[in-house]
């Protein structure tokens, strides 16, 4: 199954995904079904559909057999979790990417690091640049894992069971030496989507090929089987230290290839099994600030090589 979140006027729809053969893939409207109404605030009806899945999946289906859908296209998709209690991410979890940055770290022996989850955004929404005269901002093409079963000290057997399925994620980042944190968290640095491919249409998490191009030129692509820290262990890792709630995010870590964004490019992920999603980036105005402002004062505008998450 595939779950989306759509613009409803004012507020966030959910939606799961028909594909209408000859007529094209259809938006089935299920934000009914969520035990949280769409115009509740925090905005987390797709945060409780998730946790209650198991139960409701009977209506889900249902609902995606007999209700009329609406075109795809006519749609303009969310990102499809919104309001996530935390978007994890693993920095250095592929060895080519970590000789490219010729970086000491590894996720293996730093574990994760955290992402606002305000970073999210949508396959309809641009990547906005912010001015930072003589920074880089670079795309990372990530496999996204969405927590299912929420919990504390998963074992690596149990690990699968907790997820509720996958998505393709960019890790946008400014480079620099600055908190990972703050380079990582403008808004729009984090597209996930198209849309929440669930967990049983994946046989192998730890198989699957991944993607990225920027104008249609290749500059990522490799497979997860060469993640260090595989998909079942990352949830062990992250559990072992927080409790993971239906909904969170996972980001992956990126492979190697990483490279700049500019205003006017168009950069596209592909995930096998889950799916393609398109943004272009746009230069926005604003975002420096007396830390970047820093580092421009003391080392004559040259970004200090920092690890690669
Ligand atoms: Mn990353």
């Amino acid at each position: 199954m595939r779950l989306v979140r759509f613009a409803a006027g004012a507020v966030a729809a959910i939606g799961v995904i028909r594909d209408a053969d000859d007529r094209g893939a259809q938006v089935v409207d299920i934000t009914d079904i969520s035990p949280v109404p769409a115009d509740s605030w925090p905005p987390v009806a797709d945060v409780a559909l998730i946790a209650a899945f198991d139960e409701l999946r009977p209506r889900i289906v249902e609902a995606l057999a007999t209700r009329p859908g609406v075109a795809l296209t006519l749609v303009r998709l969310l990102a499809p979790v919104g309001w996530p209690s935390k978007l994890l991410a693993y920095p250095a979890n592929y060895h080519a990417h970590i000789a490219e940055m010729t970086s000491k770290n590894r996720a293996d022996r730093n574990g994760f690091f955290l992402k606002t989850p305000s970073s999210l955004s949508g396959p309809a929404d641009p990547i906005v640049l912010p001015d930072l005269p003589g920074r880089q901002v670079h795309h990372e093409c990530e496999l996204a894992i969405i927590v299912g079963r929420g919990g504390r000290h998963i074992s690596r057997a149990d690990a699968l069971g907790h997820i509720f399925g996958y998505s393709c994620l960019i890790d946008v980042t400014v480079r620099g030496s600055e908190e990972r944190v703050m380079r990582k968290s403008y808004d729009t640095f984090t597209p996930l989507g198209p849309w929440i491919v669930t967990a049983d249409e994946i046989a192998d998490p730890d198989h699957l090929d991944l993607a990225l191009t920027v104008n249609g030129e290749l500059r990522q692509k490799a497979n997860t089987r060469s993640l260090i820290v595989d998909v079942r262990e990352m949830i062990v890792l992250a559990s072992s230290v927080t409790t993971l709630h239906p909904g969170d995010v996972i980001a992956t870590g990126t492979p190697e290839g990483v490279g700049p964004l500019r205003a006017g490019d168009e950069v596209t992920i592909t995930i096998e099994s889950v799916g393609t999603m398109s943004v272009p980036v746009v230069q926005g105005v604003g975002g420096t600030n007396i830390a970047f402002e820093y580092e421009s004062r003391t080392c004559g505008n040259q970004p200090t090589p920092s690890i690669g998450a």
